[in-house]
């Protein structure tokens, strides 16, 4: 014999709201409402008609589950904890601001990388969170654009990463990745009495000097942190196939579109085309290889972080 509880309702019998259980007694299903202790035999389930208390019970559930969700917005259900949890990353990634423009050298740029840090793995568990209590509905801006085409998808994928890399770009860390050009623009013959060398003129056993512009990219290691973590996001509603073409793709052309921007100085005072793109394309390579591996251990500890709520 095992009983097994459907859920509750109206019974037909007493007119009391009770728990609907199906018996099962030798091979026969027999349908009861349970009041408390008390139960009230309905009949066979062959005989009774299921839809009519079923029905009841369905309206019964969409009442119960929309008070519930209700309750959990106000009190502190799932989405109260994505909101909160969003907000301290955001107030971390602020304070990582703060402390690199109070430029204080040395400890601070390390406390920056340690907050730009933290927030990336709040906002992990914000997605965790978010894929969690919504369970219809999700993503939907991404969505409308992936439905378009994916390839609209990769350049906006793109343009966020690009866009934050930016705004990152003042963040201290203690550890930075450094893209130099120079190119060299004049060269004279140094004056006989002319020993001392400095600045932008750099002497040559020949007796030349040359002077040469360049462009210094500082890319700290806080802005690779919240550029992986833009992309996290922003691969999270793609299938594996998608994923794996957006995660190589799209910081690729962020970075190029970095680079070009950064290099256009040095295209206006006349740096050959073909230099330039060589340059380009090997610093795009550069920053995009920390970025996307960094990306994929995020990818992890999202699923990670999902699993252990789907335990709970
Ligand atoms: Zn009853």
């Amino acid at each position: 014999m095992s009983t097994r509880v459907i859920g509750r309702g109206k019974c037909p019998r007493c007119g009391r709201i009770g728990s609907l259980v199906f018996k099962e007694i030798s091979g026969n299903i027999y349908v009861y409402f349970k009041h408390g202790r008390e139960w009230c035999y309905i009949g066979p389930a062959s005989r009774v008609d299921l839809s009519s208390l079923i029905s009841g019970i369905e309206l019964y559930h969409t009442f119960t589950t929309k008070f519930r969700e209700l309750l959990e917005v106000h009190l502190g259900g799932l989405r109260l904890k994505l909101m909160v949890t969003f907000m301290i990353g955001v107030i971390l990634l602020i304070s990582a601001y703060c402390i690199s423009f109070i430029n204080l050298d040395g400890y601070y740029s390390s406390v920056s990388l340690m907050l730009t840090s933290i927030s990336s793995l709040t906002f992990m568990l914000s997605i965790a969170l978010y894929e969690k209590s919504i369970t219809n509905g999700k993503y939907v801006f991404q969505v409308r654009v992936l439905k378009r085409s994916l390839i609209a998808y990769v350049i906006l994928t793109a343009f966020a990463i690009l866009i934050v890399t930016i705004l990152a770009l003042p963040l201290k860390s203690p550890v930075n990745m450094w893209f130099k050009y120079k190119m060299v623009i004049g060269s004279a013959p140094i004056k006989p009495h002319s020993h001392h060398v400095g600045g932008n003129v750099t002497a040559t056993s020949i007796g030349k000097a040359f002077t040469y512009r360049a462009i210094h990219l500082r890319v700290p290691l806080a802005s690779i942190i919240v550029a992986s973590t833009i992309l996290t996001y922003m691969l999270r509603p793609l299938s594996l196939m998608q994923l794996v073409l957006c995660l190589i793709v799209s910081p690729f052309i962020a970075y190029l579109i970095l680079f070009t921007l950064s290099m256009i100085p040095l295209l206006i005072l006349g740096l050959k085309f073909m230099e330039a793109l060589s340059f380009i394309v090997y610093s795009s390579i550069n920053l995009s290889i920390p970025v996307v591996l960094l990306s994929i251990a995020l990818m992890l500890l999202v699923n990670v972080l999902l699993k252990i709520y789907s335990i709970k």
